[in-house]
């Protein structure tokens, strides 16, 4: 077993994998790929992944926050970068300065966005968001071709994208998504009539660029599949995709303690004979669940944390694992010997989903790029 003893926890990314499940969607699809990066690239480290994803061939990137659009610019990626969500306005015009695409659905939010565009002597890159049945944001679609026209009228914007998003293209009942795929194509029809068609239609999640090549347009915002995640246990990867994270940390403290002893704050466990109870530097500020059941592999079994998680601790129970000893490798997600912890798995135990899980690895937890 490799003894890294350089961090207390850390994640390891295979940027690898990052490139091949990209390459496997551009082999399957033939279409272009937005690199969706947001939240910290969904805990994977926003920057090494859109670089990498930028070199296996994805053309645009897609983030939630003008912050994570400016981390990307600042570290000289020059590449079209959509904010796919609501700008603060005291942030347009910084946005507009640094080239990000901004989603825009109302008439006011083109009116400021124009403004600034012009004040700054450049066009403003517009996507027109179009509520087809997620409810969250964007223009209904009766309303759309109006605000359309008026982005490619005015000499300050420069109407690039169309595009929606769907609420449940990772089910098996298709009935919604089909619903709002019919919406979208009515509508594109109605803009191509119109000579109102943007260069960069889109519509498809990870869910849709697997399941519904008809919902594929120009390009596929390509999020949880790029990281080797399955989009829900209803729609999971075909085979060859790879998941690029694994968390792991390291046995910092051994000891047996007689029946009786309680373990960690609150003593809510307490143990029944002598048991070995293993300390590992890794806790609730990282991102563990403090309220979940929660195992971690060590010597390539499962082993269960008792007692309270910590803010930077757990402990563990050992008695299975006699071999144990102090800077050991221990896996909170990923492979170990024989056995695996998927993300869909802590997942399961915590009662989310596995977007949730790599999103709240916390920022003080070092990643490592392999
Ligand atoms: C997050 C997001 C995506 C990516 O979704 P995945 O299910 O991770 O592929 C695509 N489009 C929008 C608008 C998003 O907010």
């Amino acid at each position: 077993m490799s003894k890294n003893t350089s961090f207390s926890t850390w994640v390891e990314i295979a940027l690898d994998a990052i490139q091949g499940n990209i390459h496997l969607v551009r082999q399957q699809t033939g279409k272009q790929i937005m690199a969706i990066v947001k939240a910290n690239g969904y805990g994977h480290g926003a920057l090494a992944v859109a670089q990498a994803a930028l070199e296996a061939g994805a053309t645009w990137c897609g983030v939630a926050r003008l912050e994570e659009a400016l981390e990307l610019r600042q570290a000289g990626l020059e590449c079209p970068i959509l904010l796919l969500s609501w700008t603060p306005p005291e942030q347009i015009r910084i946005a507009i300065s640094h080239r990000i695409s901004l989603a825009v659905w109302t008439y006011e939010q083109a009116e400021w966005m124009a403004t600034e565009a012009k004040r700054l002597e450049v066009q403003a890159r517009l996507h027109l968001k179009v509520d087809t049945g997620m409810g969250r944001v964007g223009i209904q679609q009766e309303s759309a071709a109006g605000l359309a026209r008026r982005l490619h009228d005015d000499p300050d914007v420069f109407f690039e994208g169309l595009f929606t998003h769907f609420a449940r293209a990772d089910e098996i009942d298709t009935t919604t998504t089909e619903r709002q795929e019919m919406l979208f194509s009515q509508l594109l029809t109605e803009f191509e009539s119109l000579s109102l068609r943007p260069p960069f239609v889109h519509a498809s999640n990870s869910a849709a660029s697997i399941t519904r090549p008809s919902a594929h347009y120009d390009i596929l915002r390509l999020g949880i599949a790029m990281y080797g995640l399955h989009p829900s246990d209803e729609c999971l990867l075909p085979p060859g995709f790879r998941p690029a994270l694994a968390w792991k940390s390291i046995l910092s403290h051994i000891k047996v303690l007689p029946p009786g002893s309680g373990v960690s704050y609150g003593h809510e466990y307490v143990t029944r004979k002598h048991e070995r109870i293993g300390t590992i530097p890794v806790g609730y500020a990282d991102g563990l669940r403090r309220n979940a059941e929660n195992h971690v592999l060590v010597g390539g079994k499962l082993a269960l944390v008792v007692g309270r998680v910590c803010m930077d601790q757990i402990l563990v129970q050992l008695d299975q694992m006699p071999d144990a000893r102090v800077l050991d490798e221990v896996v909170i997600i990923g492979a170990q010997g024989n056995q695996r912890i998927r993300a869909e798995d802590v997942a399961r135990r915590w009662r989310t989903n596995n977007y949730e899980v790599v999103c709240g690895i916390s920022a003080r937890v070092p990643r490592i790029y392999t």
